[in-house]
């Protein structure tokens, strides 16, 4: 089998779908469900028609795209992640995962190989949080992690349900049948940028995931008291944008105090209300993201900040709402899949380094339902989503080989 990846016909298909975006190049913006993500999604169908794939959907819309093995019936080997991309995003991130898994089916196909599992480019919906608040929303359902009960709750930033949207996007069919059976895939790897700098720093080309984090998503809601900026004398106010600042650091300071180089905690986004230049803020929201690859030390986190919050409504006589939108357990990659993973960089003498994913991926989810792996290759900078994301050609076709040749050991 020599397998030989199309450089230049990946490349011109990264540049092509990074065109289909709501935000001006370079930066892609591609929310689910829009009409931007629905042409891209027509876009990728027909590349995966073009290879010779059978291609279906389910109804939140996660697309299968199948080469059959010469075992119709055995459990499928697959590969894939997401299109969808926050707003002002670059092109990689997803995307090397997706159209990589179809140039590595393309080019084990071109080299002659036969599978005798099916081998299936899996293209998730909303890996992204933007619309509906969660992220990983296809993998979730995919997985049993979320229920169709549950999902059907959801609404986005307009107030659309889910299966309003879904629908109206042509998804038919009902969210219980999104879940797939035991045993459907004997293994899944995803190829994705590394959004860290461990891989340039290190320069190392190609990085195997041992594990995941555990991410968690809170929603901070601070209540105080308005007024006007001229008018309310300082010793009476109950400020909420300034509670939502020592909320903000202590967050941080939760973070930082555990001393894991693996704890992680942010405040993403801060709405204030009224938002007017001499009015006192009266209501503030924050989004918090904090992640671990130790279960228990990231829940440890999270109490901290629920501390810390009780005592900064008593100092300022505000009150704090606290709203958990998820809280999802760390995943370890399969020793089988991180052992082929290895093997298939060793045979195309490339080196690797073993590594934890401190984003998170579908594949946290669908560590669930398979033996699951991921490949890294490295960004620039470690920079993702922001428009200058960069992979160089050459490791973005290097991770493809390695992912092929996976495959091929995986499916054969
Ligand atoms: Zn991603």
């Amino acid at each position: 089998m020599k397998l030989e990846v199309d450089r230049a016909r990946l490349l011109s298909e990264i540049e092509a779908l990074a065109a289909i975006s709501d935000a001006e190049a370079p930066a892609v913006t591609r929310i689910v469900f829009t009409p931007t993500d629905l042409e891209a999604r027509a876009w990728l169908t027909a590349r995966c028609e073009e290879a010779g794939l059978t291609v279906r959907q389910d109804a939140i819309g996660n697309t299968f795209a199948r080469w059959p093995g010469s075992e119709v019936e055995a459990a499928a080997v697959g590969t894939g992640s997401h299109i969808d991309a926050i707003p002002n995003a670059g092109k990689y991130d997803g995307v090397v995962g997706v159209l990589g898994g179809l140039e590595a089916i393309r080019a084990l196909r071109r080299s002659g190989f036969r599978p005798r599992h099916p081998v299936e480019l899996l293209v998730f919906t909303s890996e992204e949080p933007t619309r509906f608040g969660i992220g990983c929303l296809g993998s979730r359902l995919l997985s049993g992690g979320l229920s169709a009960e549950a999902a059907r709750g959801l609404k986005d930033c307009d107030g659309e349900s889910i299966d309003k949207v879904r629908r109206a996007a042509g998804l038919c069919g009902e969210l219980e049948d999104v879940k797939l059976p035991v045993g459907y895939y004997k293994a899944f790897v995803e190829l994705h940028i590394e959004q860290g700098p461990l891989l340039e720093r290190q320069q190392i080309p190609l990085g195997v995931v041992t594990n995941i984090a555990a991410p968690a998503s809170l929603r901070i809601s601070i209540e105080g008291a308005g007024g006007h900026a001229g008018g309310v004398l300082m010793p009476d106010r109950r400020d909420a944008l300034c509670a939502a600042a020592e909320m903000i650091l202590a967050v941080e300071n939760a973070a930082r105090t555990t001393g894991a180089i693996d704890t992680v905690a942010t405040v993403g986004t801060c709405e204030v209300f009224p938002g007017a230049v001499n009015s006192i803020p009266s209501r503030v929201r924050l989004s918090v993201d904090i992640r671990d690859t130790d279960l228990a030390r990231r829940d440890a986190v999270m109490k901290a900040a629920e501390s810390a919050s009780q005592a900064i409504c008593t100092k300022r006589q505000v009150t704090i709402h606290t709203d958990l939108l998820n809280a999802d357990a760390p995943a370890n990659c399969a020793p089988a899949v991180i052992e082929t993973l290895s093997h298939s960089c060793r045979k195309h003498q490339q080196k690797f380094l073993p590594l934890v994913s401190r984003a998170y991926h579908d594949s946290l989810f669908m560590a669930r339902i398979a033996p699951t792996g991921m490949l890294f290759i490295p960004c620039r900078n470690g920079y993702s989503h922001r428009p200058d994301e960069y992979a160089s050609a050459e490791d973005i076709a290097r991770g493809v080989l390695v992912l092929a040749e996976t495959l091929a050991a995986i499916s054969a």
